[in-house]
């Protein structure tokens, strides 16, 4: 079977001097783009943006510190297609500049300090290996540590073929992080953006206390392509879209890139206890929410990562309820 694969140029592409929007094909000049934060000035498309430029987007100016960014894949399984899997990540390293699918560390947003964990479609379809697991744990591991706040940019295509079943255990290992940042009532915002499916946005992407989109942005566990295919049906309109998920529930907001510095600056303090900066105090260390929004959200998140522990523990045959009552 031949797969007809579309690949686009990333937006920094340092060769390119102009921006051609994907979704009105509009030409624009680069440098403006970078100021407009690639999002079109013709008709708003939010164009993917790598993930140095998202932290240079969110983050105050000089704040970000890079960890782990030494963390290296093995090859486990010495998978081999056209090309030898370090080869691939040779070649993704290469076209990136990133050592791997995910780049983390700690930074303040609109003046919170957080830990900031923000994965990179262009690194291998954003795939989830070992390493992107790996440092979404530690990520997890210095938040509850540290009792700083985690923020995610979750971008993916989903599980890394290369790594096989190795790939998928990240699923099981995120959603165990994401306990660990609640178990220690430290709070966890996920922004996703397009594309965000597969393993990534069924595992610790939508287990936030607070799950945002940017507009436009695809999110789903698959394609609306191969599940035409397989189900033979027609979807509904909208299919997917951050909008769409929002309209269903499954996200808080949908905030167009211009706003989300201070919006996720709005959330962290929400999630903090709701002291806003503007009232000029702290009611001492960042706890649990005294907010009723904050209070809501954080019951939400520990309810479905207690029930995804359990589901992992007894299989996927049982009920939720029976897997609540259940011991863990
Ligand atoms: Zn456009």
């Amino acid at each position: 079977m031949n797969v007809t694969v579309e690949i686009e140029h990333r937006a920094t592409d340092p060769q390119r001097h102009d921006w051609v929007c994907r979704s009105c094909h509009t030409h624009s000049d680069l440098a403006a783009m970078r100021e407009l934060l690639y999002v079109c000035p013709q008709c708003g498309y939010h164009a993917r943006i790598g993930a140095r430029e998202r932290i240079r987007q969110l983050t105050d100016p000089g704040s970000f510190t890079e960890l782990w960014s030494g963390v290296k894949t093995l090859d486990p399984l010495g998978f081999v297609d056209l090309q030898t899997y370090p080869e691939r990540v040779l070649e993704a390293q290469g076209k990136t500049g990133l050592a791997e699918a995910i780049v983390t560390g700690t930074a303040t947003i609109a003046d919170t300090a957080c830990v900031l964990a923000v994965m990179d479609f262009g690194f291998m379809g954003g795939s989830m290996g070992s390493v992107v697991g790996e440092k979404l744990w530690r990520s997890a591991e210095l938040a509850a540590g540290e009792h700083l706040p985690l923020v995610a940019v979750c971008s993916s295509g989903g599980a890394r073929m290369q790594e096989g079943i190795l790939s998928l255990m990240q699923m099981a290992k995120t959603s165990c992080a994401v306990d660990l940042i609640t178990d220690a009532g430290v709070q966890f915002i996920a922004l996703l953006v397009d594309p965000c499916t597969g393993g990534v946005v069924a595992s610790f992407a939508t287990l936030a206390d607070i799950c945002i989109a940017e507009p436009g942005a695809q999110l789903y566990f698959s394609g609306p392509r191969v599940i035409q295919q397989t189900t033979r049906e027609a979807l509904p309109a909208g299919f997917g879209s951050a909008e769409r998920n929002l309209e269903l529930g499954h996200l808080d907001a949908v905030v167009p890139r211009a706003d989300l510095r201070d919006k996720l600056g709005a959330y962290l303090r929400l999630l903090k206890g709701g002291e806003g900066p503007e009232r000029g105090e702290t009611r001492g260390p960042a706890g649990r929410g005294t907010g009723r929004l904050a209070e809501a959200a954080l019951d939400r998140a520990q309810a479905v990562a207690a029930y995804a522990r359990r589901a992992l523990v007894r299989g996927d045959r049982e009920s939720p309820d029976e897997a609540q009552d259940a011991p863990a």
